[in-house]
């Protein structure tokens, strides 16, 4: 089922101690305001089980910001999809462009890591997004067209139908830059239209497309009105509690 989430994405911020006051902090707001989207908190690998344990499960789920394209062995300093699920965590994202862009993540590797965090019971939250140069020259379909197709489309219906997609324009990650909310639907519309043509209509309908960029409290509202646009993924607006609960307040 289509679901409206409100993803945060710690990236590499907070010592452990600074995490878990975080997490407790948003799971505050969220005992006295129960939301209405599902609330995920994307924390570095050492947070996992902290943060598992610091929050209520009803209202926060947790998710790793990466796993490995290894299922297990001797691959000094990767942590696997297994052992992110063996913290308690149930998502993981997976494609961020930070991660495609520093550390040369291809398609073919992304396709790997998303079998793994399927097989290990992880649901992943696959990004994709073009740069400015490619929105220059109007390709930005083509290249999120291949980036679902390369990466994704092995997936059988039922497996697709556990990816929550995060449409991010690389050109709107951190830079106060925001897609306007008719560039985010125009886009979010033909995700939803490659995905209708492979999978058919109503696998397409019940795909979650995340929007993500510079997104907060002051935008997301008029951004998640939008028919494709079911949530956010959140980078620095996550940070903060109360920031992060003004945009999760976007659908109350
Ligand atoms: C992100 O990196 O996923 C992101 C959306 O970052 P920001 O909100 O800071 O632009």
């Amino acid at each position: 089922m289509r679901q409206k989430i409100v993803a945060g994405n710690w990236k590499m911020n907070k010592t452990l101690q600074e995490g878990v006051e975080l997490a407790k902090n948003v799971n505050d707001i969220l005992a006295k305001n129960a939301p209405k989207c599902t609330v995920i908190l994307g924390t570095p690998f050492i947070h996992l089980t902290e943060v598992v344990k610091t929050v209520d499960s009803k209202n926060i789920k947790v998710a790793a910001e990466n796993c490995a394209d290894m299922a297990s062995g001797a691959y000094t300093g990767e942590v696997s999809a297994a052992m992110v699920k063996s913290t308690g965590a149930q998502y993981v994202i997976l494609g961020h462009s930070e991660r495609r862009t520093y550390y040369g993540e291809t398609d073919a590797i992304l396709k790997e890591k998303v079998d793994l965090a399927l097989a290990n019971g992880l649901l992943p939250i696959f990004c994709i997004g073009e740069v400015l140069e490619q929105r220059e020259a109007g390709k930005q379909n083509e290249v999120v067209k291949a980036q679902v197709e390369n990466a994704l489309f092995h997936l059988s219906a039922d497996d697709f139908g556990k990816i929550v997609l995060a449409y991010e324009p690389v050109w709107a990650i951190g830079t106060g830059k925001t897609a306007t909310s008719a560039q985010a639907e125009e886009i979010h519309a033909y995700i939803r239209s490659v995905i209708a043509a492979k999978y058919g209509k109503e696998v397409a309908d019940n795909t979650t497309i995340l929007y993500g960029g510079s997104c907060k409290a002051s935008n997301a509202k008029e951004l998640f009105a939008q028919p494709d646009v079911d949530g956010g993924l959140i980078g620095g607006a996550s940070l903060k509690a109360e920031d992060f609960y003004g945009i999760i307040e976007a659908y109350n």
